[in-house]
């Protein structure tokens, strides 16, 4: 199982996974030009891709979706909150998450979860995929992705506890933030328990879980203007003090597949 970004943050998102031969993308807040273009860069072409998860409605998360659609007949999950609030119930491939039950691709097994994030009916995904063994046993390996929630439920505390790697939201240093530009009411939105998770607040969720068995942690859905990568990567240290197995997602590069093993 591997994975790589196209870009994270508030201008626009897009992961791919892949697991022998099956390849989801989750969010396509790019245009179709980019997903293009990204693709390329990991060798890849849009008929490669066998689904799309989409988290919620908002722009940096589904700005390229219905071109993707109206170019690549490819099913399109998302739930019904998010669909009828992006227009997207219009569009035949799109799928809807059923009461947030699991869905099977191949042998990727996407598990939405709920979130608290000001979106209409938002949810982020654990991606589970089943590796078959030389000696035919096969053995599970669990990505989590984790952005876009103003706070931390124990029902997400749960849902991510047993991951093999995670991309996880640390959008903005509060300090930054309250000291910034942003206007008060932006500000309250960020910071409120439907906005986005802080550094402090990732940390926090990030020491519920077992940092041996994370092989990578990516930070991911950094604010361009309220934080810094050497802030985040800071916040980190006392509970992931992992160099060589943490990075952070750029906006507009994200960043190159990482091998789950
Ligand atoms: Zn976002
Ligand atoms: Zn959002």
């Amino acid at each position: 199982m591997r994975f790589a970004s196209l870009g994270s943050g508030s201008r626009g998102n897009a992961l791919i996974v892949e697991s022998e031969g099956t390849r989801i993308l989750v969010d396509c807040g790019i245009t179709l030009r980019n997903l293009t273009a990204g693709l390329e860069r990991l060798d890849l072409a849009l008929s490669d891709l066998h689904a799309a998860f989409i988290t919620h409605e908002h722009g940096d998360h589904i700005k390229g979706v219905k071109a993707l659609a109206r170019k690549h007949s490819l099913p399109v999950y998302m739930t019904h909150g998010t669909a009828v609030k992006s227009g997207c119930d219009e569009l035949p491939q799109v799928a809807l998450l059923d009461n947030f039950s699991a869905v099977s691709v191949g042998g990727l097994s996407v598990q939405p979860v709920a979130v608290p994030h000001d979106a209409r009916e938002p949810c982020q995904f654990v991606i589970t995929a089943t590796v078959k063994e030389s000696d035919d046993s096969s053995r599970e390996k669990r990505l989590g992705v984790l952005t876009d929630l103003g706070s931390y439920t124990p029902h997400v505390i749960d849902a991510y506890n047993d991951c093999d790697a995670m991309v996880l939201e640390c959008n903005h240093d509060v300090g930054m933030l309250e000291a910034g530009s942003y206007p008060y009411g932006l500000k309250q939105r960020v910071l409120g328990d439907w906005g986005h998770l802080s550094n402090h607040q990732a940390r926090n969720l990030l020491s519920n879980f077992d940092h041996e068995k994370i092989q990578w942690l990516v930070v991911a859905h950094i604010s361009q203007q309220n934080n810094t990568e050497a802030l985040a990567l800071d916040a980190m240290q006392d509970v992931f003090p992992y160099h060589e197995r943490i990075l952070v997602a750029d906006q507009d590069s994200g960043f190159d597949w990482l091998q789950i093993h």
